[in-house]
């Protein structure tokens, strides 16, 4: 049986599709069977792995909005073992066209569902917020990660994103856990990452991730390029912390 895992922060710019796009690159590369949903109308996720947008006939909007089947959807991607549901600029449109339809937080879910045995994992990159979009991803995932990047305000905007975790265990999914809290994007060469590590493991204890990802430029480097990092350069620091962060997910069962 897969497991969903949702990368959610409703902060932009935190590294959840940098985390998306590798997490599942790097247990694809592992030998899983992964499947990456982007659930973001920006699209980066669908780009990053090498699929055109343009060129992309139905997308995770048609899924959610049309009921299309998500085994319609699915695409490969530049890595094997690594399949996608690409997200377009049309489901910029969903978030409100949702609003009176039926089960609208379900959607993804049902859809989910019917594929999920052909998959260890599916990782669904969020968009930032915490709208119609994110509930459905969170409504349909077994647990959550959470990049926190190593900045000023590290915490700030968290306690907005647990209470919509709660609200989601509440009354959508029971089931819902924090898989964990990922450290992003730190400067090594700083005191103020240090500090943002102690103050983020004061507050989440063992939910932090023993990887953390430093600022690593071919991280940034391989979306341009339509390759995840293990792809765009297998020797780089970033390919390695996102191969450990992979395996740490793995051994968390
Ligand atoms: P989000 O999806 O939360 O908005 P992204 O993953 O798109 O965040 O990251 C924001 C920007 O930072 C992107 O340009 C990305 O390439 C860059 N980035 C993310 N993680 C790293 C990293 N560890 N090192 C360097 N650049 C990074
Ligand atoms: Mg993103």
């Amino acid at each position: 049986m897969g497991k969903i895992i949702t990368i959610a922060n409703q902060k932009g710019g935190v590294g959840k599709t940098t985390t998306s796009v590798n997490l599942g690159a790097c247990l694809a590369y592992i030998g899983k069977r992964v499947l990456l949903v982007d659930i973001d109308p920006q699209g980066n996720a669908t780009s990053g792995v090498g699929i055109e947008k343009a060129e992309v006939a139905q997308c995770i909007y048609d899924v959610l909005v049309d009921d299309v089947e998500a085994k319609e959807v699915i695409k490969p991607t530049s890595v094997e073992n690594l399949y996608a549901i690409p997200a377009t600029i049309q489901l910029a449109g969903a978030e409100i066209e949702l609003v009176p339809t039926i089960s609208r937080e379900v959607r993804l879910k049902r859809a989910l569902e019917e594929v999920k045995d052909q998959f260890d994992f599916i990782i669904i990159d969020c968009p930032p917020s915490l709208g119609l979009l994110t509930l459905n991803a969170l409504t349909a995932s077994d647990s959550v990660v959470i990049p926190v990047q190593c900045e000023y305000y590290a915490l700030e905007g968290l306690t907005q994103l647990l209470n919509t975790v709660r609200l989601v265990q509440k009354h959508l999914n029971q089931d819902l856990k924090i898989e964990g809290v990922l450290l992003t994007m730190l400067d090594a060469r700083t005191n103020l990452g240090l500090q943002v590590i102690e103050e983020v493991k004061k507050y989440f204890h063992d939910k932090v991730y023993k990887t953390i990802i430093p600022r690593n430029i071919r991280l940034s480097e391989a979306p341009s390029h339509g390759e995840p990092i293990i792809n765009y350069d297998s020797k780089s620091r970033g390919a390695e912390v996102y191969l450990d962060l992979a395996k740490e997910v793995v051994s968390n069962g």
